[in-house]
């Protein structure tokens, strides 16, 4: 048997003929110079040619070498497992042949392996096959232990349930976690609430500590006009207050203040429509605005921003069977009304109204908590009722917690006890260490800091 390149076994004839590789870029290949020594340095120091190479003549040679019998083979699948195609000169010998003198070695078929007609596909049969793989090529070695790697991580991402080391299932480091987040730990109420929504998600934004960093980009994103608008209203019934003003006379003038540092502050590029912007924000506010002072009747705005278990304020601790857990987080604005009686609001920017649905299911529990921050830790009155202000829509979100009702129970209470509930779970969840992702039913936040790696992404259909 002789075996060597075309080139060198184009002068003889022979009884059989086997020519491999006739896949696309593999035979003809495709021409590209060397990129250290150019042709007439490679004729020189006698070493192939690149280019102009009449691959065409040197296929019709050798496939006119045989006298009896000529066997053509290709791989049908590339280093990667991706289909490979057939080169042209696989399809020109097709059609001189009979479709039974072409044999496909399909996947699912179980072929010696003798028969693979790449090492791609020598290790494909092998895995497929579940034959030993000790090879005494060391290439071949490495090169299964990374398919045999691979394999495992798409079965992982194929499962309908996450319960890999990969996706959040962190229940060996149990009693690091237990260490770490005990009754002595500080939560934060907003995170508290991203447990509920996604595991994974509350695991590397706050366990791991992940953020998106972005380049300043032109035009502000989701979350900067949400900053934005907190940051207006807040100084707006932080001034009107102190000023016995009406909100909607000053919003123009603190608005424009904040726009003024916004690209700065929020570290964005302002594009040539910004102006523009600007003013369609200060409409959306100024109609905001209008709807909340209608609606707030005899009530008076007396905290905005109120932070609770930071800055020397004492945190909320909510008990549960003797288990305590201290949050701190920071209300938007609280009211109080003639009678003392106080109640909290947190502004929203998504365009999705917030149901009863949602605090049953534990995705927001923001609400109840402020409550009872407002109440047990700022000691600010008895608080009787909260509601998110969704501010793109001008109106308050359909959950309020004395109109709160599920088949658990009605009313402020009620709404309460079911939140600390979710909130009791979740940090003994966190304990165990369960994060395993939840794709969350709304799709998955824009600015999950896992969404650039979590094979569980799934866009939103809108921002809310
Ligand atoms: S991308 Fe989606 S599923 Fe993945 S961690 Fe984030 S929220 Fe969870």
């Amino acid at each position: 048997m002789f075996v060597s390149k075309l080139v060198e076994a184009r002068a003889a004839r022979y009884q059989a003929v086997a020519l491999l590789g006739l896949s696309e870029g593999l035979f003809p290949v495709v021409e590209n110079p060397d990129p250290f020594l150019d042709e007439q340095s490679r004729h020189d120091l006698k070493m192939e040619s690149r280019l102009e190479r009449d691959q065409k003549s040197t296929f019709y040679q050798a496939f006119t070498r045989a006298d009896t019998h000529l066997l053509l083979t290709r791989p049908y699948l590339s280093e990667d497992g991706e289909k490979w195609e057939p080169s042209p000169y696989w399809r020109a010998a097709e059609m001189l042949f009979t479709e039974n003198a072409k044999t496909d070695k399909q996947t699912f078929i179980k072929r010696p392996l003798s028969e693979a007609a790449s090492r791609q596909e020598f290790l494909f049969w092998n895995v497929q096959q579940g034959q030993p793989h000790n090879f005494a090529d060391e290439e071949l070695n490495s090169r299964f232990q990374n398919l045999a790697k691979a394999g495992g991580i798409l079965d992982v991402r194929r499962a309908k349930r996450t319960n890999s080391v990969y996706e959040g299932d962190l229940t060996s480091l149990a009693s690091l976690l237990g260490q770490q987040y005990s009754q002595e730990h500080n939560w934060s109420a907003s995170r508290l609430e991203a447990y509920s929504n996604c595991p994974f998600r509350f695991f590397t934004s706050g366990v791991l500590g992940l953020d998106i960093t972005k380049p300043i980009e032109l035009g502000l994103d989701i979350r900067q006009i949400g900053t934005l608008y907190h940051r207006i209203l807040e100084l707006v019934y932080a001034q009107a207050a102190n000023q016995g003003t009406n909100p909607l006379e000053i919003l123009d003038d603190v608005a424009e203040g904040v726009f003024t540092n916004a690209p700065r502050w929020l570290g964005f590029r302002p594009t040539a429509l910004w102006e523009v912007e600007k003013s369609q924000h200060l409409e959306k506010l100024h109609n905001s605005l209008e709807a909340m002072e209608s609606e707030r009747g005899s009530w008076q705005p007396i905290a905005f921003e109120a932070k609770f278990g930071s800055n020397g304020s004492p945190s909320l601790v909510l008990e549960r069977d003797g288990d305590l857990v201290r949050i701190h987080g920071i209300i938007d604005r609280v009211d109080r009304n003639p009678d003392g009686e106080v109640r909290v609001i947190d502004y929203k920017t998504g365009s999705s109204n917030i149901g009863n649905r949602d605090l049953v299911e534990g995705t927001r529990l923001q609400l109840p908590v402020y409550a009872k921050a407002a109440e047990l830790a700022l000691e600010l009155g008895e608080v009787v009722d909260g509601f998110y202000w969704l501010i793109n829509a001008g109106s308050p979100s359909s959950l309020t917690l004395t109109k709160f009702k599920s088949e658990q129970g009605e009313g402020f209470d009620a709404a309460c006890r079911i939140a600390i509930n979710h909130i009791h779970n979740n940090v003994n969840m966190v304990r165990r260490g369960n994060f395993r992702a939840k794709t969350p039913q709304k799709g998955c936040a824009v600015y999950c800091p896992a969404s650039i790696y979590c094979w569980r992404y799934q866009a939103r259909s809108n921002n809310g």
